[in-house]
């Protein structure tokens, strides 16, 4: 009956989440419509002059912009809606990071600079890969945000060993981590902001650019994986995100004819 339930309100969060994604893709839809009706008009005018062109030129990067945000959305919501049946891995967080470089680079554009500094001692994570690309997607989205007139984006990895006992600051327990840093240089967030980051639908974004889910989701991932997640913000100098995941002791990928959960994968 519990498990009824929390699919009950799973899919009622689900169905209020999909209803502001529809609105706001559909407004989205109405931008790339419109967009389209000038580039079709350039294209039908018999000669078009310098002008005309240069402003279809524009109308094309609106539609490409929208679309992108369009896209954007859309994998939010995928990413909410598949975070229950998550698929962990062991993983070693350094080669993610590795796999999603060039998507980082391009979703951070040209005036940004993406620098990892990647420890080699870090320790084996269980973790649905899948997930932690969209962590890391996630931090970026909201980092190049912050920065629309250019900056830096680092992203460091580290191993952390949490002493038992009060005071390691940090509520998980005791053991070792792997702790993955994303720091940018951009706008910061005021303490305010800080304190209600993690809600979902929370955004200072403009209507359409902004679903108040992205870190909703991150932590969302993050808890699920047994780690914890903390904001280090300076307004006006930038901003960190710290995650902590807890270093698996398990081995990388039993051999599918030992494991008796093989078959039962995939479907
Ligand atoms: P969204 O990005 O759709 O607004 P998020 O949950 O990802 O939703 O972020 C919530 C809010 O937290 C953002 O609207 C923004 O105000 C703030 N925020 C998140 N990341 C950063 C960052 N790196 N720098 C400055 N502000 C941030």
């Amino acid at each position: 009956l519990e498990r009824q339930l929390h699919q009950a309100q799973r899919l009622e969060s689900l169905g209020q989440l999909a209803g502001g994604v529809a609105h706001d893709f559909n407004n989205l839809l109405g931008v790339i419509l419109n967009y389209l009706a000038f580039v079709e008009e350039v294209l039908e005018t018999e000669e078009p002059d310098r002008a005309a062109r240069d402003s279809a030129r524009a109308d094309v990067t609106q539609i490409r912009r929208a679309a992108e945000r369009a896209t954007g959305l859309t994998h939010q919501l995928l990413a909410f809606a598949r975070r229950e049946v998550a698929r962990p891995r062991v993983i070693d967080l350094n080669h993610i990071v590795e796999d999603v470089r060039q998507l980082l680079q391009r979703t951070l554009g040209e005036h940004i600079t993406l620098m990892t500094s990647l420890s080699r001692t870090i320790g084996p994570i269980l973790a649905d890969p899948g997930q932690i690309e969209q962590i890391l997607l996630n931090l970026a989205v909201n980092a190049r945000d912050a920065m629309p007139t250019g900056g830096v984006l680092s992203i460091e990895t580290d191993d952390v060993t949490l002493p038992s006992g009060h005071g390691s600051g940090w509520d998980v327990p005791a053991g070792a981590y792997t702790l993955v840093r994303v720091t940018d240089s951009g706008t910061g967030m005021t303490q305010a902001i800080v304190d209600r980051a993690f809600e979902p639908f929370f955004t200072t974004k403009p209507k359409g650019q902004g679903t108040g889910l992205g870190l909703a989701t991150v932590y969302g991932i993050v808890v699920q994986a047994g780690g914890t997640i903390a904001i280090n913000s300076d307004p006006g100098h930038g901003t960190t995100i710290s995650v902590m995941l807890p270093v698996t002791d398990q081995r990388p990928e039993p051999a599918p004819a030992c494991d008796p959960m093989a078959a039962n994968r995939g479907t």
